[in-house]
Formats: structure tokens, C-alpha cells, sequence
């Protein structure tokens, strides 16, 4: 169990809020006797808390039991109402745009995802995005439920290599938020399907975890000690501009030959036409690869050899007990894998040589979005120091009237969306519900994805000896 805060966990009502929902989510129903066990508050500070959170309709009453407690009534059941609060998450990749929803008992109600052209402008983006919730919830009633929306978006947010992008993105941040009607977090995606991969994916459990995404870009995501890794300026994770040839092409971000510019689907592409190969795009190559053409075959290789030395530098630096590789590139499977498998198995430490996994990414296009569901909810343990909470404005006294809101609005444009969990702003309808700082959790923090389809993992490779 990690460490948190305490004046973050309990600040006032807000945090006796959390933690009986926190109860409910992790136990399901309870009667008012086991909640005020379980969560150690007295019985008047129970009461108003659940007296607000029932008005609010976070709560509702279950169906007592049907055999009576000795002669008295059933004791009454509470329960999360499934109905009362979703949380989306949203990827925007740099070519296709995806969505997950979950409801407020953290059931997954649905992911999809669409492509879309390079460069679409974001209000098209947006739309698109929109569409796709539409038809994962129908209707407008997701829009009143709505509690938070978690955000993917290419690169890092803190202004880190153009300082005129994060303004951009409080825009799109802004927008979001009129759309969708919910407080708006935004994080890099890839670090999103870091995330998602480490909760419910390929890495679930391990403490240790680096993740590497193959895609039109490069990026990935580290977790260390089982926190998800932001570092300073949000850049954890840049995998794809580490420096891997010198004297290589330029990349976007002003380097030269970073692993991006030789491991990007693009990179692949042009090189492998540029050796003669034909195909332009990844289905060809894919063809390619599967008719062993050896022009395709021996590119994977040299470029998985680079993928592989650059892991193993990372490896030795930051200890992962598995390596996680997602992206469309990964689906090539064993022609660009092996090769990465045996670079790391050259270049790491003996002692982490023999421990070390490698897996391929489990959650396939939709982790981004799902990490986003895990950032809106705020409830993963990999997020708890993830970034360091806001302190609560004023510690409420309690107990306080019933139903006061107590979960924020989308920050606008004035208002630094990086790293937000849930701003302060005007007046919401209804307190919030599965919101706010990361909080000490008695059990799993989300519930698992039993109809999310799982790619063949290798787990636990052992290095050739
Ligand atoms: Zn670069």
C-alpha cells in the first residue's frame, strides 16, 4: 500500500465522500452497520455523508436481503447507483481518435475507435471524439452523468519544446469541456497506455514496468516502485528521442537520429522502400514480412536491434522486472521482436538478464483511452503520486450541509490543464463521485476487463544462455 497524504485523504466531507464510495466500489453493497465499520467514521458524520450522497444519487438503496435480521426489519443495503457518474477517456493519436466509458461502478461500458487523416484540425478531432461517445452511450444522459474526462494527446505538456503547444491545448482542453461537460485532465497518451497496460494489461501487477509504443510515433511510459512515472516537464517516457545514430536524420523534436526517426512506422516504411522493398503502408509490409521477404526481414532486424539496445540502456537505468511493446509495429511480432529480445539480452545486466519479460502490449489502439479512464477516475495506485495533488482549499467543517458540490467544472483556457486532477471552479449539479486525489483503496483499484481481447503474450522469456 502506498503512502498518502493525509491531509489530501481526509480533508472534510469530500474525503468521507471518497472513502464510502471507495467501500461500496471495492465491497459492493453494504448496510449502514459494516459501512461505519469499515470506514471508522462515527455514526452522525456517516449519516450526513450518506445523506449527501444519497440526495445526490450517487447512492442508492439495494433490495434488502430476503432473510429478515431476527425480528426486526432487513437492514437496508446501499449501493453505487451504476447510473450516477462515468468517467471517459480519449485518445488522440496522431491518426485515429479513440474512446472508453466507464460508469461509476467502474464497469467498462464500452471503447471504439476511428482513423482518421494526419493533421485533422482539432475541432474535427473533437467531433469525431464526440461521435464515437455517442454511440458507446447514446443519448444525452451520459452528458449530465459525466464526472471527468481523461485526455491523450502526442507529446509532452508542459511547454517543454514549443511553448506556443500547451496554449493550443488548454484551448482544445477548453473545448473538450464544452463538449463533453466534465473537468478535463490531459496527459500524454502514450504514458496513458502505460497506464492502461499496467493496470489491466500486459504488466498488471508488476511493480516495475517499462512500456514502449511502436506507432507513428515512438513513446512509451515507465513505472517505477508501482507509480506511474510523470518526471519533470512530463517528459518520462520519451523513449523515441533517445539518440540512436549520430549521424542519423533529423527528428521533430530537433535531435538527430533519435530511435523515432529509425523505429516510427514512417522510419520503417522509407527504409525499407529506400532497400528496394515495395509497399507504402503497413498491411504491405506486414505482407512482406509473412512472405519472408528478406529485404523486410533483415530491416526488422537491424531495427529491432536498435528498439533492443536502446531498452537495455533504459533497463539497466531504471530496473524493470517486464518490458511492455504495443503499437501496430509490435503486431509484426517475432521478426522485429526476437531481434529486440536478444539486444536486450546483450545489453543488460546479468542479474536482470534471466528475470527480465518481455511482452507484447495486451489492450491493443484503445490503451490510450483507457488510461485516460484510469486519469479521469483518478483511482489507479499507479497515479497516487502521480501528479502530487492539489491541496484542498479549505478543509469544510463538517459535518456540512448535504449535497454542496464538490467537483469542478473543465478548467478554461486560463487554466493549466497539465496534470489536473479535477480544478476548482463554478458550481456542478451534484457532488463528486469517484473524483479527486488518489486515495488509499482497501482492495484492486479497478475492476478487471474481462471482454477486452488479449494478444498472445510472451511472458517471462529467459535469456539464451
Ligand atoms: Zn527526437
Amino acid at each position: 500500500m502506498r503512502q498518502f497524504t493525509p491531509e489530501v485523504v481526509l480533508p472534510a466531507r469530500r474525503g468521507h465522500e471518497q472513502a464510502v464510495l471507495g467501500l461500496l466500489r471495492a465491497y459492493g453493497p453494504l448496510n449502514r452497520g459494516e459501512l461505519s465499520r469499515r470506514c471508522g467514521l462515527s455514526r452522525t458524520t456517516l449519516h450526513d455523508t450518506l445523506s449527501g450522497l444519497l440526495a445526490a444519487g450517487a447512492v442508492v438503496t439495494a433490495t434488502p436481503d430476503e432473510a429478515p435480521r431476527g425480528r426486526g426489519r432487513p437492514a437496508e443495503r446501499l449501493a453505487l447507483n451504476p447510473a450516477a457518474g462515468q468517467a471517459l477517456g480519449i485518445d488522440f493519436s496522431r491518426r485515429a481518435v479513440y474512446v472508453a466509458a466507464v460508469d461509476v461502478t467502474y464497469e467498462i461500458v464500452g471503447t471504439a475507435g476511428e482513423a482518421h487523416a494526419p493533421g485533422l484540425p482539432w475541432p474535427d478531432r473533437v467531433a469525431l471524439a464526440e461521435r464515437l461517445v455517442r454511440g458507446l452511450l447514446g443519448g444525452g444522459l451520459w452528458r449530465r452523468a459525466l464526472k471527468g474526462v481523461g485526455v491523450g494527446v502526442v507529446g509532452p505538456l508542459t511547454g517543454a519544446w514549443d511553448g506556443s503547444r500547451d496554449g493550443a491545448l488548454s484551448g482544445v482542453a477548453a473545448l473538450l469541456g464544452e463538449r463533453f461537460g466534465g473537468p478535463v485532465l490531459l496527459d500524454n497518451n502514450t504514458r496513458l497506455a502505460a497506464l492502461a497496460e499496467s493496470t489491466w494489461g500486459a504488466a498488471a501487477g508488476d511493480q516495475d514496468a517499462l512500456y514502449l509504443r511502436l506507432s507513428y510515433g515512438v513513446g512509451g511510459g515507465v513505472v517505477a516502485g508501482g507509480v506511474l512515472h510523470r518526471g519533470a516537464d512530463g517528459v518520462s517516457g520519451e523513449i523515441g528521442h533517445v539518440p540512436v545514430d549520430p549521424a542519423g536524420r533529423p527528428c521533430e523534436c530537433g535531435g538527430t537520429g533519435c530511435l523515432e526517426t529509425v523505429a516510427s512506422i514512417r522510419a520503417v516504411l522509407d527504409a525499407y522502400r529506400a532497400r528496394g522493398g515495395q509497399g507504402d503502408d503497413l498491411p504491405a509490409l506486414k505482407a512482406a514480412v509473412e512472405a519472408r521477404d528478406p529485404i523486410a526481414l533483415g530491416l526488422l532486424s537491424e531495427v529491432g536491434g536498435q528498439i533492443g539496445r536502446v531498452l537495455a540502456a533504459l533497463s539497466n537505468a531504471i530496473g524493470p522486472r517486464v518490458i511492455v511493446v504495443g503499437g501496430e509495429l509490435a503486431e509484426l511480432g517475432a521478426p522485429l521482436l526476437e531481434p529486440v529480445r536478444k539486444a536486450l539480452d546483450a545489453g543488460a545486466v546479468p542479474i536482470s538478464r534471466h528475470r527480465l519479460a518481455l511482452r507484447r502490449a495486451a489492450l491493443g489502439g484503445v490503451a490510450g483511452a483507457l488510461g485516460g479512464v484510469a486519469l479521469a477516475l483518478g483511482e489507479s495506485p499507479l497515479l497516487s503520486r502521480y501528479p502530487a495533488p492539489e491541496p484542498e482549499p479549505e478543509p469544510e467543517p463538517e459535518p456540512g450541509p448535504a449535497a454542496s458540490p464538490a467537483d469542478s467544472r473543465a478548467g478554461g483556457p486560463a487554466d493549466s490543464p497539465v496534470g489536473r486532477r479535477g480544478g476548482r471552479g463554478g458550481p456542478s449539479p451534484r457532488p463528486a463521485v469517484g473524483w479527486g486525489a488518489a486515495q488509499a483503496r482497501p482492495r484492486r483499484p479497478l475492476t478487471p476487463l474481462p471482454s477486452l481481447p488479449t494478444l498472445p503474450v510472451s511472458r517471462g522469456r529467459r535469456a539464451a544462455s
